[in-house]
């Protein structure tokens, strides 16, 4: 199909793995989770024995909490690559009222559109893939990210999302999430610029992962406007762990972009790597959108998850994909935040983003 009769097609319809579907069905959603993924390669293995040991090591009841305290120091904790244990996990999400949910894996970090598809018809969901490339450091040799240029990687990108994913005839339904390291690398500036280009031919949305810095999300701002981006239909992700500071906030809002705050579930001091801020508890997010929300910026805050590791899933003992909307949700009213404001974001926003435009 050509793009142009792709985007006269798709224009006002949303793409799951499965296929088009009418954007009124898609009720609450999840913009940023991973059900397979494979994050090994950021888990460096220690050098003491003892240590490597324990890296190396299965997860289990005995080690769960001291791979929480530690982070990421276990490999198995890193690969989330069952279908089957994705799909029981997703059951629970779908009992607690959720549709639709975004796998944000992009490549580079094991996205596969084929257990996406599996997932999908045995949980009833629709789940949106993602596509383009995580940071640098994770590129696949045998993608030539580096020799590419900029517009061979948005026809690559383009290609993709009209014609599906090498072979399998899965199609991605947004751009993302695009990877940024601190500080940005050129290459990164290539792929983020080629992800603007494919976003204006397709008219799908855009979703980036700063790095871990302040500035960080404003760079990427400002590289996504000069390169002719939407950015009332980008996001920029993980603002929890990156920007605190309400000033800060309110001029990256100002940008026009949309906030997502997916790190809902995740209230650990241990972080495995040093952030620009604090990480956040729930309550504290929670008070961060409602001043957001009345600051007039309602309509461009969405929240989840953003689960990449095992210990967070409900199957070893983690919040789950559920967490939001079995917990965060009753916190949010509690906290008093309007109704409409909570579906805002968990409906209107995300259904605006995820449909064609
Ligand atoms: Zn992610």
């Amino acid at each position: 199909m050509t793009t142009a009769a792709f985007s006269a097609a798709m224009r006002g319809k949303a793409q799951t793995v499965l296929g088009p579907v009418d954007p009124s069905l898609l009720g609450r959603t999840m913009m940023h989770e991973h059900l397979v993924i494979q994050m090994a390669h950021v888990a460096k293995a220690p050098r003491e024995p003892a240590a490597q040991a324990e890296f190396y090591a299965p997860l289990t009841l005995e080690t769960l909490g001291r791979i929480r305290f530690g982070g990421i120091a276990n490999c198995d904790n890193c690969n989330l690559t069952d279908a089957a244990t994705a799909a029981s996990e997703l059951r629970r999400y779908c009992s607690a009222g959720g549709r639709t949910i975004v796998d944000a894996t992009s490549i580079g970090i094991g996205r596969d559109p084929m257990a996406l598809t599996r997932i999908a018809r045995a949980t009833g969901l629709n789940i949106v893939m993602g596509c383009s490339y995580y940071v640098e450091e994770n590129y696949p040799a045998d993608e030539g990210v580096h020799a590419a240029s900029e517009a061979e990687l948005a026809d690559r990108i383009v290609d993709e999302i009209v014609n599906g994913v090498s072979g399998t005839g899965v199609r991605p339904g947004l751009i993302g999430e695009v990877g940024c390291s601190w500080p940005i690398t050129a290459c990164e500036i290539k792929v983020l610029r080629a992800s603007a280009a494919a976003q204006r031919a397709t008219g799908a949305a855009l979703m980036v992962h700063p790095g871990r810095h302040g500035e960080a999300p404003f760079e990427i701002a400002a590289i996504l406007r000069e390169a002719g981006a939407d950015l009332e239909r980008t996001v920029l992700c993980h603002i929890d762990r990156t920007i605190a500071d309400r000033p800060a906030l309110r001029r990256l809002a100002e940008t026009g972009c949309i906030i997502e705050f997916d790190l809902f579930g995740s209230e650990g001091s241990y972080y495995a790597w040093t952030l620009p801020v604090d990480m956040p508890n729930d309550a504290a997010r929670i008070n961060l959108l409602q001043w957001l929300i009345a600051e007039g910026f309602g309509g461009q805050l969405v929240v989840s998850h953003d689960i990449c590791f095992k210990d967070k899933l409900a199957t070893y003992g983690g919040h789950g994909y559920a967490h939001i909307l079995e917990n965060v949700v009753p916190l949010m009213r509690r906290k008093g935040m309007a109704d409409d404001a909570v579906a805002m974001m968990l409906v209107e926003t995300p259904r605006r983003l995820l449909t064609f435009a």
